[in-house]
């Protein structure tokens, strides 16, 4: 599933072939996303200069001159730019054709991902309500420790909740709780304000490194196929059940924490 280090590696590919591009045409195959894709969305886009493509947790922002196409990959799905009138395969729903003779294509074989239209983004329902963004000074430990006091809920779904902070997914907050020596179990209620403090350090510094290594990944970006493996490589403890764990060998614990698969040193993690 993508994260916020592959949108934000998405974002970072796209943006310097679509910030200041004309939309020539807007090609919907199939509208049946996780919700259907607006009727008029050739209509409202075509012609438009699309200004920016900005990022908020791990919605695109397609800012044009009137109104904001917001775009979510949702389980699946890529966003990639390719040389107009390639052929589109089976899963390719959405072309976004620019003056340039580039499109923006949409890809995305489970179709949980979106593409809608606002003319107010950042008060859309689905962005109101969203915590601060991880790699911004809005977020720190101090806001973690204040946040958690009184819950008993453990410390793993507590920095995963995007009021918390946005874009911790699974893969991140296994790898900061492993960087950070903190039981994925333990109540978040529980937790010092120092651990929280290398905690949101440990969550910062595992998100930018997976941003670094998807960017890295995806400089070839024009007609890359928008699948990288990165950060893979580097993981501690994220897919490691039942391996030993890397830095003192003890075998990874495997267990389920809000519904989602957890993998902890029972030595490192206290
Ligand atoms: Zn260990």
């Amino acid at each position: 599933m993508p994260e916020l280090p592959e949108v934000e590696t998405t974002r970072r590919g796209i943006a310097p072939h679509v910030e200041g591009q004309r939309v020539s045409r807007v090609v919907v195959r199939d509208r049946r996303l996780r919700w259907p894709i607006p009727e008029d969305l050739d209509v409202r886009l075509s012609g438009q200069r699309i200004v920016t493509v900005e990022r908020r947790a791990k919605y695109l922002l397609i800012n044009a001159e009137v109104g904001t196409l917001i775009s979510h990959l949702g389980m699946s799905g890529n966003l990639r730019l390719v040389e107009a009138g390639l052929p589109a395969g089976k899963h390719e729903h959405v072309d976004i054709e620019l003056e340039s003779g580039l499109m923006l294509r949409y890809t995305d074989p489970r179709r949980f991902g979106a593409m809608l239209w606002s003319q107010d983004p950042l008060n859309h329902q689905l962005l109101l309500r969203l915590g601060p963004e991880p790699l911004t000074d809005l977020f720190d430990g101090e806001r973690l420790f204040q946040l958690s006091r009184g819950r008993s809920m453990a410390v793993k779904p507590f920095i995963m909740d995007n009021a918390v902070v946005v874009g911790v997914g699974n893969i991140y907050a296994t790898e900061a709780l492993f960087a950070a020596g903190i039981d994925p179990r333990r109540a978040a209620g529980g937790i010092s304000r120092a651990r929280y403090l290398k905690l949101a350090i440990e969550i910062k510094r595992v998100l930018a490194a997976a941003i670094e290594l998807g960017g890295t990944t995806l400089r070839d970006f024009i007609g890359g196929d928008g699948q990288p493996g990165y950060f893979q490589q580097t993981l501690f403890a994220y897919g490691r059940g039942g391996l030993p764990c890397k830095v003192c060998g003890t075998e990874l614990r495997d267990v389920k924490l809000g519904q989602r698969a957890s993998v902890f040193c029972p030595r490192c993690q206290r």
